[in-house]
């Protein structure tokens, strides 16, 4: 590995809000890298393919670009087709396809990925949450027929599957998945579906289940996988259904491990919010900042693009005067 030009601040994950501070940086004259482990916006790459932001487009706008979709809420196609016009309008300086393995901090940070070291006077940690799921832990949790995430309804016709959740995402996926000819089975942890979900969304979802075109368990979890068959542990005691595929949405969390080997305190609240500073955004590692969702723990409904793209303005204001 060689070693290379030290930059005023590094950015991990070009998400929309590492993009955004990305942007920050450069109107600020600073010099600066962004570096992310898969494709732009990499998260948003493995959403759902037919699914629509929440956000209308212009909350979900960064750099001064118009964001303009056809319908007041953008899909996941004109998201990328944004990011991507974001990024070349603002020539953004950044590495794809390069995995951040460990920042260090002696006079200032040292950034190994899986193909250069970099040095850095700031690092902002821009990471997210969309990479760990969390896992059942149960017997067959590793069939291949056990999926993580979702992509589209097409390879679920004529299937019986099951969808272990509660909240948007196993609810869309349920409807969706229904409507294109699944044979769905929900697996809920509590007596009822999530409040939270979408208010236009709630009231489909709990027809379908009263009128019984999706069947639902609720104060339920799934016991055993099997090639063709699952165990769910409900009030009524151990019910065995046959089942072809299992999507699991059951959230993500925040790679923790990685973010307390570069020195970041994990809170041991519930949540466990990684240690910052909220009007700076720096964590307890002086000159390491955190920005976007990943700020929240496992609080991941807390950030948002729409509330977190000022991060990058307010990191980037730090940066400078500590420059100055
Ligand atoms: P991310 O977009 O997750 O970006 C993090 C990036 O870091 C990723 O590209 C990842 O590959 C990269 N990375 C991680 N580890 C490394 C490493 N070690 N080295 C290099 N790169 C790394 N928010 C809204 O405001 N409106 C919405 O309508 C909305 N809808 C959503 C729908 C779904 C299904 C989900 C899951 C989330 C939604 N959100 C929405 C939330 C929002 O999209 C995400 O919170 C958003 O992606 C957050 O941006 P971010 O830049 O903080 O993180």
């Amino acid at each position: 590995m060689s070693t290379t030009k030290s930059y005023d601040v590094i950015i991990i994950g070009a998400g929309p809000i590492g993009l955004a501070c990305g942007i920050e940086a450069k109107k600020k004259g600073l010099s600066y890298l962004i570096i992310e482990k898969g494709c732009l916006v990499n998260s948003l790459y493995n959403y759902p393919m037919n699914m629509t932001f929440f956000s209308t487009s212009e909350k979900l706008e960064i750099g001064g670009v118009p964001f303009i979709s056809h319908n007041s809420k953008p899909t996941r196609a004109e998201a990328l087709e944004y990011y991507r016009r974001v990024t070349t309008t603002w020539e953004l300086d950044l590495k794809l396809y390069e995995k951040v393995e460990s920042v260090n901090k002696n006079d200032i940070f040292s950034i190994d990925t899986d193909k250069e070291s970099y040095l850095a006077h700031h690092v902002i940690l821009s990471t997210g949450f969309y990479d760990l799921p969390f896992l059942l832990n149960v017997k067959g949790e590793n069939l291949p027929k056990v999926k993580h995430y979702y992509d589209e309804p097409h390879p679920y016709f004529g299937q019986k599957i099951v969808v272990i959740g509660a909240a948007n995402s196993a609810v869309d996926v349920a409807l969706e998945t229904f409507r294109k000819g699944a044979q769905v089975t929900m697996v809920i942890r509590h007596e009822a579906i999530n409040p939270r979900v979408k208010y236009w969304v709630l009231p489909d979802i709990e027809n379908r289940i009263k009128e019984s075109s999706i069947k639902a368990y609720f104060s339920s979890s799934i016991a055993e996988i099997r090639e063709h068959e699952v165990d769910i542990m409900t009030p009524d005691g151990l019910v065995t259904i046959a089942n072809d595929f299992v999507l699991a949405m059951t959230g993500y969390q925040p790679s923790f491990p990685f973010l307390e080997a570069m020195g970041i305190a994990i809170g041991d609240d519930d949540m466990k919010t990684p240690q910052h500073n909220p009007d700076t955004m720096e964590t307890n590692v002086p000159g390491l900042y955190l920005a976007g969702v990943v700020c929240g723990g496992l609080q991941t409904n807390k950030w948002f693009i729409e509330n977190s793209r000022v991060h990058a303005e307010v990191i980037v204001g730090q940066i400078e005067n500590n420059i100055k």
